[in-house]
């Protein structure tokens, strides 16, 4: 099941690095001439301690950036290969380092899957990890130098994935992982459950209120938010009137079919549908109002053939 990356897929990578007090953020960027697009990468780091790893084909140029830098700490946030990928070479340059994971998904991790064709295109494939995972849920707490980096659960993109808060003055800094990619997205992964997205991101803005600390969103994909909540709520509401009109179109419709939903509401599937086989699709997003996944692995929502 061990997989490397094909290849018919060429990885130009070109870097940049963001301080962003106390965080230093590695960016990592490549051109996918297919999409006519960029697609954009981070890794975080606070002192010795990296959040996620990036993908395999990013591991090199992510341990040059880091330079002497020492690593003693890997937090997980989620099992998807551009958090993951880069964990067998930074544990073989950093042989002590402590990896942990997320209690649900330390199996996941452990036992690899296969990326499928279209997402290697983005961040590359997958090589199996057997190394040791420590489990860690989401009331774990993490001290690095004078910090404080706070477990969340974050689901809704994936089950059990977990982001962190770390207090500095009068911020509230939020790891976010991928719970927000942008503020619409034109499709949903088959992992998505809606309502979890709603309540990670209601949960998110009204922390703000509670802490009266600004929300600065620190997304693995996409530039750094010091708007957070402002951003959130953009797409709290997106979420919120995809689930209005599923759910109304269900009840008209009389039917819970995704594919009924589908047709009445978005009229023919597109090219990122077919592209993908159906795994990022708006008939995901369907069932995740409906049948919220909450279980992995997920079942892949077949798109019809053309
Ligand atoms: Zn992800």
């Amino acid at each position: 099941m061990s997989e490397s990356i094909e290849s018919d897929i060429a990885f130009e990578i070109t870097t940049s690095v963001e301080k962003i007090h106390p965080f230093t953020r590695y960016n990592f960027y490549k051109k996918i001439p297919e999409l006519k697009m960029t697609s954009h990468l981070s890794v975080y780091r606070l002192g010795s301690t990296l959040i996620d790893t990036g993908s395999l084909p990013v591991s090199e140029p992510l341990l040059s950036l880091l330079g002497s830098q020492k690593i003693d700490r890997i937090i997980l946030t989620h099992q998807h290969e551009d958090h993951i990928g880069g964990l067998p070479a930074l544990l073989k340059k950093f042989p002590a380092v402590k990896i942990f994971a997320p209690e649900k998904l330390v199996d996941i991790i452990h036992k690899g899957f296969t990326v499928p064709r279209y997402r290697r295109a983005y961040w590359g494939g997958l090589q199996i990890f057997d190394g040791e995972i420590i489990a860690y849920n989401e009331d774990s707490f993490f001290e690095q130098d004078q910090f404080l980096l706070k477990a969340i659960a974050l689901p809704g993109h994936t089950p059990y994935q977990i982001g962190f808060l770390v207090e500095y003055k009068d911020v509230m800094y939020v790891l976010s992982a991928d719970l927000y990619i942008a503020a619409r997205l034109p499709a949903a992964w088959m992992e998505t459950s809606v309502p979890d997205f709603i309540d990670s991101l209601q949960t998110l803005i009204d922390l703000e209120k509670k802490t009266g600390k600004k929300l600065f969103i620190l997304p693995t994909h996409g530039k750094i938010l010091p708007d957070g909540a402002e951003k959130l709520q953009v797409l709290l509401s997106w979420y919120r009137k995809i689930q209005t009109n599923v759910l109304e179109c269900s009840s008209r419709l009389k039917t819970r079919d995704y594919y009924s939903i589908f047709f009445e509401l978005y009229k023919e599937f597109n090219h990122g549908e077919f592209r993908s086989k159906g795994e990022l699709s708006r008939l995901n997003l369907i069932r995740g109002v409906l049948d919220p996944v909450k279980n992995l692995p997920a079942t892949l929502l077949q798109v019809p053939e053309t």
